[in-house]
């Protein structure tokens, strides 16, 4: 052996021993990659924000008679057992996003905008990680308690420019073909005759559906998506009974011809033994039985809470309470099955604040002082100068029997002139147990002219506003600014402060249990985009 060779020979050596070394410290520093997750578990509440926790643990913890198992909330449970990070969601060029961008961007991992769905920031249509997924051979399901052609589910499984473009979403959505999917919305699968008083398919589809169900059509078009649904080989199901005995791995489940109903209605309903419409955790042990068979794994995304949101438009805080608690079981559910199948990364996260809310301290209804017999007090007199909120507010909240969306709609079906304050002061006040009097009713159904006008706009096509004295410019949508009217009148007996009749900017959580390796990447505070792209990683997608 020539000294050139030998040298090319020790050269050879330690190229390749040093290669070796650097790719053993690639692996252990990039640990993830090399080890990829199984399934993936995507829960969002939509609008929670960190202040919206807050409510339910307070309750949890707090309420002289909290219906939370331990007095701890099966989140709280999840963040001691994993990690906690935080999110920001704004939209391409913009400060604050809307559900339809900011499910987009979770779901592509990229920038998109306020109205989209499943499409980048200049509108293309963009591959989601369900997509993704799907191809790479994983189950997927979609679970929400709202609508599924809304837009948080909708933004994993569709591409259309405006969230709104439902009928066009459920062709979407049976195009993608997520193996399960669970929710309301079955009126933009049905042929537009269903709208037909008297017209034969509509008195077909009402021997179909259970009674609660309202027979409408948001399709322009004649085409009948439930029976395109079955021949895809989806057993399609509208109730409990039939979602208990659908078999196989896929399944559409369409619980209500709109949105499901919100969580005090469904709370109304939980001891009603013919209850048909399944809570949002049956919807999700459903999902999770028929996406736990596949052989590769899963992603599924759960929208624990839709109607978070909703109570937060509205500025309810007894709505928002039993949203809140909804979802926390349907977290419980799913940390509880997490716990079996410990190759499963789990990420609660929201994709905006709603209503700016909070418990506030106030001047209102000063305490009388109390008697406290600590040493440091040493004979001085303890004052609590203001009403910093008095833990029986909680029970309060968790004792109304109706959403204020409920009240207001219910006194809507009545004749107009019948429609007055004193009716409202009845319908509240039967409902909660913060009475409103008669002057408070009168405020929360006066109107004003509409200075901000659009013919043809969704929401400002109003002569008239529900008239709101203080940053009224932040409530936009008319039914959800009289709702929002309601909360005013109720809020300094409840103690709490809302900001706004929309979203907001504040920072949302990003809890996330499982793989160690995983869970770290998501400490700290992330874009969600960038979470999106950690889920994608975890399950070996590019
Ligand atoms: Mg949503
Ligand atoms: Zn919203």
């Amino acid at each position: 052996m020539t000294i050139g060779r030998r040298y090319v020979l020790v050269m050879l050596v330690w190229v390749v021993t040093t290669s070796l070394s650097c790719r053993s410290q690639a692996v252990l520093r990039d640990a993830p990659s090399a080890t990829r997750v199984r399934n993936v578990i995507l829960v969002i509440g939509d609008g929670m924000g960190p202040q919206q926790v807050a409510l339910a643990n307070l309750y949890a913890r707090h309420a002289p008679h909290s219906v939370v198992k331990g007095r701890e909330l099966a989140l709280v449970k999840l963040m001691r057992e994993g990690q906690t990070g935080l999110s920001s969601t704004e939209p391409a060029d913009g400060l604050v996003n809307d559900s339809a961008g900011s499910a987009t961007q979770l779901a592509i991992a990229g920038p998109s905008r306020p109205g989209m769905i499943g499409v980048d920031a200049d509108g293309n249509p963009a591959q989601t990680i369900l997509e993704k997924a799907r191809k790479a051979g994983y189950a997927t399901g979609l679970v929400s308690n709202v609508r599924i052609t809304d837009a948080t589910p909708a933004a994993f499984a569709a591409h259309r420019p405006y969230r709104y473009q439902e009928a066009e979403i459920a062709e979407d959505l049976l195009t993608t073909q997520p193996d399960v999917m669970l929710s309301g919305g079955l009126r933009s699968f049905l042929p537009a005759q269903v709208g037909d008083e008297g017209s034969a398919v509509r008195a077909a589809w009402r021997a179909r559906l259970p009674p609660s169900f309202r027979l409408e059509s948001k399709r322009h078009d004649q085409r009948d998506l439930v029976a395109e649904a079955r021949a895809l080989g989806y057993p399609v199901v509208f109730d409990r009974d039939g979602l208990a005995a659908a078999r196989g791995e896929r399944v559409l489940g369409l619980f209500a011809s709109g949105a499901m109903p919100d969580a005090i209605a469904m709370h109304r309903m939980s001891a009603d033994p013919a209850r048909t419409v399944p809570t949002v955790s049956e919807m999700t042990q459903a999902a999770l039985e028929r996406l736990s068979r596949s052989a590769r794994g899963f992603f599924l995304m759960v929208e624990a809470g839709g109607q978070i949101d909703w109570a937060g438009h509205d500025n309810d805080a007894g709505d928002l309470l039993h949203e809140m608690l909804a979802f926390d079981e349907t977290v419980g559910l799913i940390r509880d099955w997490a716990a079996d199948h410990p190759e499963t990364l789990v990420l609660v996260t929201a994709d905006h604040e709603t209503g700016s809310f909070g418990f506030s301290y106030s001047r209102w209804k000063l305490p009388s002082g109390l008697a406290l017999s600590g040493q440091a007090l040493a004979g001085e007199p303890f004052r609590t100068e203001f009403n910093y909120g008095d833990p029986a507010v909680l029970d309060r909240l968790h004792a109304q029997r109706a959403s204020f969306g409920e009240l207001l709609d219910t006194l809507d079906t009545r004749p107009v002139a019948e429609r007055t304050p004193e009716a409202l002061v009845a319908l509240v006040n039967a409902a909660s147990a913060f009475p409103i009097t008669v002057d408070d009713a009168r405020a929360v159904l006066a109107t004003e002219p509409n200075e901000t006008y659009v013919a043809g706009h969704r929401y400002l096509d109003e002569r008239t506003f529900p008239r709101i004295a203080d940053f009224k410019e932040f409530y936009v949508d008319p039914p959800r600014a009289r709702a929002a009217l309601l909360g005013r009148a109720l809020a300094r007996e409840q103690g709490v402060v809302w900001g706004t009749g929309t979203h907001t900017s504040t920072l949302v959580l990003a809890v996330a249990s499982g793989p160690r390796a995983w869970t770290r990447r998501l400490e700290g505070l992330h874009h969600e985009s960038e979470l999106g792209r950690i889920l994608m990683e975890a399950l070996g997608l590019e």
